[in-house]
C-alpha cells in the first residue's frame, strides 16, 4: 500500500511521482507541462472527429444547464 508509484509526464515524458506533496502537477512533471498539454488539447478541439452533437441535444443541454440538481424531478 505505501509503494511508490510513478507516472510518466504526458507532456516530456519524465517520471512523476503519484504524490500530492511532491507533484502537485501530476500526472504533469510542472506547471508548464501541464498549461502546455491543456494548450495543445484546445488548440485540437476542433479536429477530433466525433465530438459534434446535434444542435437539439444542444439545446437541451442549455435548457437543463441552470438547475444542477434536478434529476430526480
Ligand atoms: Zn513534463
Amino acid at each position: 500500500m505505501t509503494r511508490k508509484q510513478f507516472v510518466h509526464c504526458p507532456t516530456c515524458r519524465r517520471s512523476v511521482a503519484w504524490n500530492p506533496e511532491l507533484s502537485p502537477w501530476r500526472p504533469f512533471c510542472s506547471e508548464r507541462c501541464k498549461m502546455t498539454d491543456l494548450g495543445a488539447w484546445f488548440s485540437e478541439e476542433n479536429t477530433i472527429p466525433g465530438v459534434e452533437l446535434p444542435e437539439e441535444l444542444i439545446e437541451e443541454f442549455r435548457e437543463d444547464g441552470t438547475g444542477t440538481d434536478r434529476r430526480e424531478e
